[in-house]
């Protein structure tokens, strides 16, 4: 940077400089008087080298000391190559104290990236050879520095021994990552993600198809040639679906937000469908509502209900709240994740409007997006930040770096998020989460069957929700791709991953 700009500035300088000594010469001045102005001129043309390095220099130093991260992670940095061969990448652990990933020494002297649960991590953990991904590339900056004290490093130095990398404590915990991956089995695709909705803490975070990260290099050019199944996607944070029936969360927050002392007073006759033009919307498997409340058209999941809520919201307000929820933006994440979108304009048809009612249309979240919301609702209004790292100690135990929960903010009144916990509740008592009742914790919750092939009715089978409803510990968000109802198929399988965090004891 610095040898591209100076020649070019020095040429400019030159050029002005002769322009002057012509016209000096023209107009007949003395001879000391041009040696004068001459020495004045060099004398400008230092200082302003002197002022140009020293503005340079402080800029490149500001800018090393501010983005170290940043220029250790590009992989075209020497000092990221130096920091190799110097130290051995450091061990990722999970909350319980367990390696998830590894450096080990074989005999011959050769070390290699060991990850032993396999799969189990797969998109969580990631890998750290042909490309990073997960918390492998997250952290690699602290993975591949070594903090233990200068004199173990002089000492290890003259024995020619590596130092040991930095190691990074995660949030999460193995036994519910493996129940939650054992739930959704290997039949089909989704992704399920747990996490504690008064911190962010995520504790389970499982994306199928998944991959053996131990063999990343053997299997690479399969899974990059797959587009089909997106392997390497991480489909919690990246996967992007219709949200279905779970976004009238979200159209509930804004109708009772738009009419705070009158929704209790809604009221809709459902007889199966709506029709508004050339649309017609029209409840899941071919369901007849009757008259229904906001609270029963919520529980029952009535499409037509919520389609009719649809087309009298606010365009303006419900852009805002939309915003509020961090849709069509980036989310308060340190991890590879996609946007969600959910485009609401002045001139947003009444068609368009119906849909985005029901999350259908242009409607898409990421999993761990819908998980944040859900979280908030369960939080009192308050989004916090999802978090995978807690924590970076050096070998010797001393802490180099700590993650603590941190607000992404209110974004929702306590009072609306009440009224929302309220009807997620009658999901589970009455409407259809039901398999998720009776059992020795209280859940709430949302189920929605997110149609993706209209021609074919095919749909993912969603559920959002958290447990105990009283005083929530857990938020589980779960999807699988083409199964079709969220009561039948997904609430089965988040059932599984509050059974295993309530039975594995809640420290
Ligand atoms: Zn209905």
């Amino acid at each position: 940077m610095m040898t591209d700009r100076k020649p070019q500035r020095t040429v400019k300088k030159r050029k002005g400089g002769s322009a002057t000594v012509r016209r000096s010469i023209r107009q007949g001045e003395p001879e000391n008087r041009k040696r004068n102005g001459k020495q004045r001129e060099i004398m400008y043309v230092t200082y302003f080298f002197t002022a140009l390095f020293l503005v340079l220099s402080g800029y490149i130093m500001v800018y090393a000391a501010t983005h170290e991260e940043e220029l250790v992670n590009n992989s075209y940095n020497p000092r990221q190559q130096m920091l190799l061969t110097q130290n051995t990448r450091g061990t990722i652990y999970s909350a319980d104290g367990e390696a998830l990933a590894q450096t080990v020494t074989e005999e011959n002297g050769e070390s290699r990236r060991e990850y032993p649960f396999a799969n189990l991590f797969a998109h969580a953990v990631g890998y750290s050879s042909n490309g990073r991904m997960g918390v492998e590339a997250q952290m690699n900056y602290y993975l591949i520095n070594s903090n233990v004290p200068f004199s173990q490093k002089a000492e290890n130095e003259t024995k020619g021994k590596k130092n040991p990398g930095d190691n990074v404590y995660t949030t999460l915990r193995v036994s519910l990552q493996k129940t939650a991956s054992d739930a959704l089995g290997v039949v089909y695709d989704g992704a399920i993600v747990a996490m504690n909705p008064k911190t962010g803490e995520i504790y389970a975070m499982v994306s199928k198809p998944d991959f053996d990260p131990n063999e990343i290099e053997s299997i690479w050019n399969e899974v990059i040639e797959d587009k089909e199944s997106s392997v390497l996607l991480n489909r919690v944070s990246q996967g992007l679906y219709p949200a279905g029936s779970t976004f009238k969360i979200v159209t509930a927050l804004e109708y009772i937000r738009e009419h705070p002392d009158s929704y209790q007073n809604y009221q809709y006759t459902c007889n199966g469908s709506i029709t508004h033009g050339e649309d017609k919307i029209s409840c899941y498997h071919g369901s007849v509502h009757g008259t229904v409340n906001l609270k029963k058209s919520f529980a029952k999941s009535c499409n037509t209900s919520f389609a009719n809520i649809g087309l009298g919201l606010d365009r303006t307000q419900y852009a805002e709240t939309l915003q509020k929820l961090y849709f069509n933006r980036e989310l308060p994440v340190d991890f590879a994740y996609h946007k969600s979108s959910q485009v609401v304009e002045n001139d947003t048809s009444d068609s368009d409007m119906m849909q985005n009612a029901i999350g259908q249309g242009k409607t898409q979240i990421s999993p761990l997006h819908l998980a944040m919301i859900t979280a908030a609702v369960a939080n009192d209004g308050k989004m916090m930040k999802p978090y995978l790292v807690s924590e970076v100690r050096s070998a010797d135990g001393t802490v180099v770096k700590q993650y603590n929960p941190s607000s992404a903010g209110q974004v929702m009144s306590g009072e609306e998020a009440a009224v929302l916990r309220e009807y997620m509740e009658e999901v589970v008592e009455s409407g259809t989460g039901t398999k998720l009742k009776g059992h020795a914790y209280t859940a709430a919750g949302k189920t929605g069957s997110a149609e993706y092939n209209t021609v074919k009715g095919e749909s993912h089978a969603w559920f959002t929700g958290y447990a105990p409803a009283e005083d929530p510990e857990i938020v589980v968000t779960v999807i699988i791709e083409g199964a079709g109802s969220g009561g039948d198929y997904a609430v089965p399988i988040a059932k599984r991953v509050f059974d295993g965090y309530f039975q594995t004891g809640n420290e």
